[in-house]
């Protein structure tokens, strides 16, 4: 079976390095940039290590990366975020978030007897008794429950932290999503962690193995274009070449998938998908030549719903010796009539994370060696809140096979794009195994 892989990102090296273990499996990937990584794309500048999206791995003993770990004998480093050092602001207070019992005693943000109540949630999300996963949204359960507007507002914050997400949207994720990703998260031993060395640890190994099977071929800098169906095959076109395939896997955002089967006979399978938001954020990197201070590991602004994180103080192979890497994200809204309000809003998203900045890190304008703003970095190409929809890995009487971090998995960002893709890889694999013509064409 020859297989075509589009994009190069963490979804679409997962499946091909999967696939590059079957025997049978013969594969391109295709990737329209010189480089590989995506939205995970790692680069050097001035001794720093930036990551275009951060290699933060939330539930790591629970994630999908450990399992991937042992399937693919992956080998990585990666340290615990210090969670004493994780501090939540609140009106100019500060306390420590509660990510766990030990941090939930010692908040300021609640009061002993709504620390009880937020605490016998906990207990309730991790027994999976939780009434929270009956209803359609976070919204409607906050609605409904009688805790105090201190608590409700912690449970906002929790999942605007966590999904990136503003407040308002936050309301909208389903209680089935939250249940099940807090029911994670709140039993693991390893709730939030950095893969030592950045997202290129793993992405290098992912390439590797595709290219010792010697069944792989990568095409880099080949976007393809266009594709149709002809003599029991699917086509592919790039700017260099044609060539036919017994399947192939979508490995890209969910909008550029739709792009890419527009005019075809595909396109109306995509239709349910087409009004899909992504996530997207405000980020802020600022490499400093010198540690100008270090009073937490992640400072998150309630007020302002922005947070920033001191990548160096968990991950120190990112600077060079004595440097400090910080980075801010800011939440977006993106309900805007015109570009006019957008603009001005974000002009106000980046004062406000730099008068964060100026709060906790003085002199940071003084020491930067390395600065990088993104006024629109898509975080997830489907927001998982009610009304949008997820890609499946297959769509009923369709052939094709779509992964990537806007599709059914488990998790959310970087995880989904994992978990979608070993989908997509183990069911091509037993397809091939049991050599099937997997081809519904037409
Ligand atoms: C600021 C920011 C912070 C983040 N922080 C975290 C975090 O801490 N933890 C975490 O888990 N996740 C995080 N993420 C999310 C994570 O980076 C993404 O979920 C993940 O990288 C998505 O991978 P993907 O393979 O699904 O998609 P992509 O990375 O978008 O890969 C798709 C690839 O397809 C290629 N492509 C597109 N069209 C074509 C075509 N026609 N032909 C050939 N190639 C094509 C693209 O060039 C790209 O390389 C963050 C993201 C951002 C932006």
């Amino acid at each position: 079976m020859k297989i075509a892989v589009i994009g190069g990102g963490l979804a679409g090296l997962t499946a091909a390095a999967y696939l590059s273990e079957q025997p049978t499996v013969t594969g391109v990937l295709f990737e329209r940039s010189p480089q590989l990584g995506g939205r995970a794309f790692t680069y050097e500048k001035a001794g720093f290590t930036l990551n275009y999206g951060a290699h933060a791995v939330y539930g790591l003993d629970r994630h999908t990366i450990s399992v991937m770990e042992k399937e693919l004998q992956l080998s990585f480093g990666s340290r615990q975020v210090d969670k004493r050092k994780v501090m939540y602001e609140k009106h100019d207070q500060l306390s420590p978030a509660p990510l766990d019992f030990v941090n939930l005693m010692k908040t300021d943000i609640l009061s002993p007897r709504q620390k009880m109540r937020f605490a016998a949630e906990i207990t309730a999300i991790i027994t999976n008794i939780h009434q929270l996963k009956h209803y359609p949204t976070l919204g409607h359960y906050l609605a409904d429950s009688e805790a105090d507007e201190n608590v409700k507002e912690l449970w906002e914050h929790l999942v605007c932290s966590n999904f990136f997400i503003t407040p308002e949207d936050a309301r909208k994720v389903p209680g089935h999503v939250i249940s099940k990703y807090y029911h994670n998260l709140f039993l693991s031993q390893r709730p939030v962690n950095y893969i030592l060395g950045s997202w290129a640890v793993i992405t290098n190994q992912l390439k590797s193995k595709m290219e010792q099977s010697g069944r792989w071929e990568l095409a880099m800098q080949e976007g393809v274009d266009g594709i149709r169906y002809e003599g029991g095959r699917y086509v592919l076109t790039t700017k260099l070449r044609e060539e036919s395939f017994d399947n192939i896997v979508f490995a890209m955002p969910v909008q550029q998938i739709i792009k890419l089967l527009n005019d075809t006979p595909w396109e109306p399978f995509m239709t349910p998908y087409a009004n899909n938001k992504a996530t997207e954020v405000m980020v802020y990197d600022v490499g400093l030549s010198q540690v100008v201070a270090r009073p937490f590991s992640y400072i998150s602004d309630m007020n302002n719903k922005l947070f920033i994180t001191d990548v160096s103080a968990t991950d120190h192979t990112l600077v060079p010796e004595g440097g400090q890497l910080l980075q801010g994200v800011a939440y977006l809204s993106d309900d805007f009539d015109t570009e006019q309000e957008r603009k001005a809003y974000l002009d106000e998203r980046t004062a406000r994370m730099e008068a964060l900045f100026d709060k906790h890190y003085p002199g940071w304008r003084d020491a930067i060696a390395v600065k990088r703003v993104s006024k629109k970095a898509m975080v997830q190409s489907v927001k998982n809140i009610a009304g949008n929809k997820l890609l499946p890995v297959r769509i009923e009487n369709m052939p094709f096979y779509f992964c990537g971090d806007g599709c059914q998995g488990k998790g959310e960002l970087a995880e989904r794009a994992f978990s979608s893709a070993r989908d997509a890889a183990a069911k091509l694999a037993s397809a091939a195994r049991a050599g099937l013509p997997e081809l519904v064409g037409i």
